[in-house]
């Protein structure tokens, strides 16, 4: 028998010394990936080794590759590092090797998913009788949500799309902001409506929806089955759209309205950041994340709907599962999600939840934003770099000499310096350096240190990486 405890706290160790040791190491690596497939790499042996040595060789072959998003200075893809409680406790989730189908398979993940769920609304401030879904993210967030909504239009039209599918099916309008997530065009290719079946609606400068501009795109019709895609948090700017109106709208004319808030929507959990949200929980369904704002471990979304009969209706596998069977009390798990076996995601959300309390996801949230103000406002200071979205939240966006090319090559420079570690991004027609602050760990030392990284590089840009051009 393997030595499982000693095992376990190797691991453990190992991956404390490393999330410690990431508030200096570099944030992206500069090891060869070469080696690094090399390490792991070749036909499969036919015989096996001992777990330790499994472990010793992934330590080795892949921890120079890894990416320190764990760390305080990765501001890439909305994308917070783990808390230390939910990080534990997904590790504790793995360690009892729970199935989160059901009751059946696991009371605990059942259990922990259930009151986990209950608190999201809570903080989220949507509906406290609003049903959910733990999915693998907003991606899978958005897809059940319109799965929900492609059932409740298209029932209110007299058409069954569960039992007869898309083929014959009333025409459903899919009207959504030209600003939504990619994620959205690829769950309407995956429920069958087809990316190009979408009608985009306008957006301000900041990529907010124009509601006049949604109002008229629901009056000039053609009217029937309708389902409106706003966001809360757009992923370059942060904006959030009018939901309040918005919403109204949709509703005056018979649509559903559905919110991608993938980190957007955590601006509902800070009386700060409430009002951009205004208005949300009258939505229908709605996406989030928590491996953005909540800071839990990949892979974790939730979908929310404020239709639970639409959301069971369109995701259960048979009605027996509406009535329950043995345990009655213990909410099916399975029954708000594509999958059947599954990890019990709720105890890392649990967890994340509970470490912070209700205060604490709101600190989180406003800590974040006004870290993105700092490097608004520091950023914006220096000659030459221009800040050019209104920073609502917790995304900035960059522009370095007023060029394409110079931005490129700063975003370049500053990943390669392994400092920090931002994105770039091409909005409305020109490149960007973006900038995502969520997570706990950054603070204003990080900031400034970040900010001095991107500097020298701005500094260093003109004749590092092309020739400049003679004037
Ligand atoms: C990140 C994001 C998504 C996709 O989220 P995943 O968790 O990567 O599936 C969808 N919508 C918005 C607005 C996002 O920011």
């Amino acid at each position: 028998m393997t030595d499982l405890r000693a095992l376990l706290a190797r691991v453990a160790d190992h991956a404390a010394a490393y999330r410690a040791g990431a508030d200096e190491a570099r944030v992206f690596p500069d090891a060869a990936l070469g080696t690094a497939r090399a390490a792991l790499g070749g036909p499969l042996p036919d015989v096996g080794i001992p777990p330790g040595d499994v472990i010793e060789q992934l330590i080795g072959a892949l921890e120079p590759v890894t990416v320190a998003t764990a760390g305080p200075r990765y501001f890439g893809f909305v994308t917070g590092g783990a808390l230390d409680s939910a990080t534990a406790a997904d590790v504790l989730a793995v360690g009892w090797d729970q199935l989160a189908y059901n009751h059946l398979t696991s009371p605990a993940a059942a259990i922990a998913e259930e009151v986990a769920g209950e608190w999201l609304l809570g903080v989220l401030g949507l509906p406290a009788d609003a049903s959910f879904g733990f999915v693998t993210g907003a991606q899978g967030a958005n897809t059940v949500c319109l799965a929900a909504a492609r059932h409740k239009v298209l029932a209110d039209d007299g058409w069954d799309v569960e039992r007869d599918g898309m083929a014959g099916a009333p025409r459903v309008r899919i009207v959504a902001t030209e600003e939504r997530h990619a994620t959205i065009d690829r769950a309407l290719r995956l429920l069958g409506f087809g990316a190009a079946c979408l009608e985009p609606v306008a957006t301000d400068a900041n990529g907010a929806l124009d509601a006049g501009a949604l109002r008229d795109a629901l009056t000039a019709g053609p009217h029937g089955p309708t389902v409106v895609c706003l966001q809360a948090g757009n992923v370059n700017t942060g904006a959030c759209d009018p939901l309040g109106a918005a919403v109204a709208e949709a509703h005056e004319h018979g649509a559903w309205a559905h919110v991608d808030g993938a980190f957007g929507l955590w601006a509902g959990a800070s009386a700060r950041t409430r009002p951009l949200v205004d208005g949300v929980e009258s939505a229908d369904s709605w996406a989030t994340d928590g491996h953005k704002w909540l800071n839990v471990p990949y892979d974790s979304g939730f979908a929310f709907c404020a239709h639970p009969d639409a959301h069971v209706a369109a995701m259960a596998y048979t009605a027996a599962y509406l009535t329950g069977t043995s345990l009655p009390e213990v909410r099916s798990p399975g029954d708000y999600v594509p999958e059947s076996s599954r990890r019990a995601r709720g105890v890392a959300t649990w967890a994340a939840l509970r470490e912070l309390g209700r205060s604490g996801v709101a600190d989180l949230v406003d800590r974040c934003c006004a870290l993105a103000q700092r490097f608004a406002s520091q950023l914006g200071d220096v000659n030459g770099i221009t800040v050019a979205n209104d920073v609502v939240l917790n995304q900035v966006l960059v522009r370095f000499g007023d060029d394409d090319a110079t931005t490129d090559d700063v975003v370049t420079l500053v990943q390669r310096s392994g400092e920090c570690w931002m994105g770039s991004t091409t909005w409305r027609g020109r490149r960007y350096m973006r900038i995502s602050v969520s997570n706990w760990r950054t603070t204003e030392r990080d900031v400034d240190r970040s900010v001095a990284a991107i500097t020298r590089a701005f500094g260093e840009s003109a004749g590092a990486l092309r020739a400049v051009p003679a004037s």
